[in-house]
């Protein structure tokens, strides 16, 4: 075992703070990665205050991970001391069952080992990205492209494979209508996304402040959700609508949106369920489905589809010592788009 240094959510109403802890030494099959920059995903926020009930504390979130690597274990050949390295939401599961076989580990049939809150035998529960180092095995850590700049794809780990995955499986693509509800962490890489991917992309926000910057990241159009009439033109046009939203909100005015057979997927989980009305579904014959993160390989798949494309996640770099404002800061919506920590400060005094 080795001391990392990091930082913690002691229990669910109090602020994260400087938290040293232990990991295992690098196994044969592992890599050992001292962490760069870690992006701040909503559901850390999430976890960090038990909105989901499920919360082991003390908590050390981030599941958005790059670094450079530091060890390997003797049987590693996947990566070697000084690569670009990155680490998502999952550090393992069984490998065994038919969804893993499939490379679909998110949905492991006895659950994937969360990069934090997860089970692990030598600490009890793991501890996330918010930290000094990581250690996974190779099979979960993603080759990082070196063309993009290192901090800005640190996102793309949980946001852009979120994104990516369901626009993918629902075959996003040219002649295609698409919107993306809410431009947060998520939203903003599905605008790209499925802009890079050829549709025709609507952005749906709450914040009049950020028409500008979604045309920008490739919206075609922005609809102000808040206004009706703005939302009316747009009945029974969409194939596909993404929701991203991480708080409480009316779904039913984006599934009236979709087109006959048209889907709306839920990527955004909010801590209070959400209400469909049995009309807009059975209308049309819509479908409201859900999507998780996504595979290992389909995580490279789109980190390399992204290092082609040149997309990357619009960030803005805090010291660690911020984390607690950055989270205020991102219940009201007030991130451009990304918070990534800058591990470098972990040095720095608390
Ligand atoms: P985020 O950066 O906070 O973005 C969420 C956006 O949703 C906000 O920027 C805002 O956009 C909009 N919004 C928030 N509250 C709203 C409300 N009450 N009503 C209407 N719009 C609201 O969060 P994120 O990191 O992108 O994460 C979004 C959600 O996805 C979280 O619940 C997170 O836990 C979840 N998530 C799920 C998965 C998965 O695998 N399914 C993976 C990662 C994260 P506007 O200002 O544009 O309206
Ligand atoms: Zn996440
Ligand atoms: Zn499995």
């Amino acid at each position: 075992m080795f001391i990392c240094t990091g930082y913690a959510a002691q229990e669910a109403t109090t602020p994260l703070a400087p938290f040293s802890f232990e990991r295992r030494d690098p196994g044969p099959r592992d890599v050992q990665i001292e962490i760069q920059y870690c992006g701040v995903c909503h559901s850390d926020l999430h976890t960090a205050r038990n909105e989901w009930q499920n919360t082991l504390f003390p908590c050390v979130p981030g599941h958005e991970i790059v670094g450079r690597v530091t060890k390997v274990g003797n049987e590693v050949s996947k990566f070697k001391e000084g690569d670009l390295a990155g680490v998502g939401c999952m550090v393992e599961s069984c490998r065994t069952c038919a969804n893993c076989r499939e490379g679909l580990e998110q949905f492991c049939d006895r659950g994937f080992v969360g990069t934090y809150n997860g089970p692990d035998k030598d600490t009890g529960h793991t501890f996330g990205g918010y930290s000094s180092h990581i250690v996974v095995d190779q099979d979960f850590v993603l080759r990082i492209p070196e063309n993009l700049d290192l901090a800005a794809v640190a996102p793309l780990l949980c946001a852009g494979i979120t994104t990516y995955s369901p626009l993918r499986h629902w075959k996003v693509g040219p002649g295609q209508k698409v919107g993306v509800v809410g431009l947060g962490g998520l939203g903003h890489m599905g605008v790209k996304l499925a802009h890079a991917m050829g549709a025709r992309v609507v952005l749906f926000t709450t914040s009049p402040n950020k028409v500008e910057d979604a045309k920008q990241l490739g919206a075609d159009e922005v609809v102000i959700s808040k206004n009706p009439d703005e939302m009316a033109k747009h009945v029974e046009s969409f194939d596909f609508i993404l929701d991203t939203v991480a708080g409480d909100h009316d779904i039913n005015a984006y599934l009236n949106l979709l087109k006959r057979d048209g889907t709306m997927t839920q990527v955004g989980a909010p801590e209070k369920p959400l209400a469909v009305s049995a009309f807009s579904v059975i209308w049309k014959r819509r479908n409201f489905s859900g999507s998780l993160i996504g595979g290992i390989a389909e995580t490279q798949e789109m980190l390399d589809f992204c290092a082609q494309h040149g997309i990357t996640s619009e960030i803005e770099l805090i010291p660690i010592q911020k984390i607690n404002e950055a989270y205020e800061r991102m219940l009201r919506s007030d991130v451009k788009y990304r918070f990534v920590i800058d591990m470098a400060s972990l040095k720095d005094a608390a």
